[in-house]
């Protein structure tokens, strides 16, 4: 083969795990065209947490559907683009789509239930999971999911796995669906608003489970929430979203101490 000696074929942002680039997303409603996220973009490497934050309605979620693909009609994606280590997600066929979405890009939502299936024991979905994406002997495979399950801070993991979601609490539910996502090793995780249901405490735990998560293996995170003081102990970037638009964007340090929107100024007056 013909050394490539300028590194031309190489995607210039390689580096990144995720850059979003101008996106710009609308829905077609009856009224008209509703434009939802008006150029949103930003880049996201390995082992960093980005914390988006904005008021409810700010776009935060379509946002996160639209780098996932799960955005449907009347939905869509007008402009801009989704590159995952510097691949175009656009131009990927449906095969490839699949082996990225719920493997290599991995999403948790604010209900629990979104992810999990009420009428199958928890072993059941976490097998299925690993089997929709890779070869595992049935023994090997229920191992990891205990460990999975460990890692998510669920005591007696055996007993939970015969377990239907039913009988867990919320806040097990949303551990059981957020050790899902991690079944497969993803390089990304799109959090929207998982622990904003729980209770304080619960929510402090998981926040903390993740953070470590992130430190030993090198996921990317972006964690959606529309409390700020929930995102800043957590990430080390944070984007402020206000209709549809990223107004502001920096380290924790720099959009607490120095924010430069008079909307972040208002968020960070609001602070207890
Ligand atoms: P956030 O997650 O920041 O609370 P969303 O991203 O869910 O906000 O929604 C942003 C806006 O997009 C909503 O205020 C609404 O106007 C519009 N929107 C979301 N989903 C739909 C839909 N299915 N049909 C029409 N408009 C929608
Ligand atoms: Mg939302």
């Amino acid at each position: 083969m013909p050394h490539d000696s300028d590194n031309s074929s190489l995607p210039p942002t390689a580096a990144s795990v995720l850059e979003v680039k101008d996106l710009h997303t609308q829905f077609d409603t009856r009224a008209g065209v509703l434009p939802v996220v008006n150029g949103v973009g930003f880049r996201l490497e390995k082992g960093k947490v980005l914390g988006l934050v904005g008021e409810s309605g700010s776009g935060k979620s379509v946002t996160g559907f639209s780098i996932m693909g799960l955005l449907d009609a009347p939905g869509r994606i007008v402009s801009g683009q989704v590159l995952f280590n510097g691949q175009d997600l656009a131009q990927l066929d449906a095969r490839a789509l699949r082996n990225i979405r719920g493997n290599r890009i991995a999403m948790i939502f604010q209900d629990p239930m979104a992810t999990l299936n009420p009428v199958l024991r928890i072993d059941v979905q976490m097998l299925e999971t690993i089997h929709a994406h890779r070869k595992m002997g049935k023994a090997e495979a229920l191992e990891h999911c205990r460990q999975t399950l460990a890692r998510m801070g669920i005591p007696s993991p055996h007993e939970r796995l015969k377990a239907y979601p039913h009988q867990l609490s919320g806040g097990m539910r949303q551990r059981v669906a957020i050790a899902i996502a991690l079944l497969n090793g993803p390089e990304l995780i799109i959090a929207d608003e998982p622990t904003t249901a729980l209770d304080v405490t619960i929510q402090a735990q998981i926040l903390s489970e993740m953070q470590q998560l992130v430190r030993e293996t090198g996921t990317a995170l972006i964690w959606i929430s529309h409390d700020l003081s929930v995102v800043a102990g957590l990430a080390d970037d944070i984007a402020v979203m206000y209709a549809g638009r990223i107004v502001e964007h920096g380290s924790v340090d720099a959009v607490l101490d120095t924010p430069q929107h008079p909307y972040t100024q208002g968020l960070i007056g609001s602070l207890p």
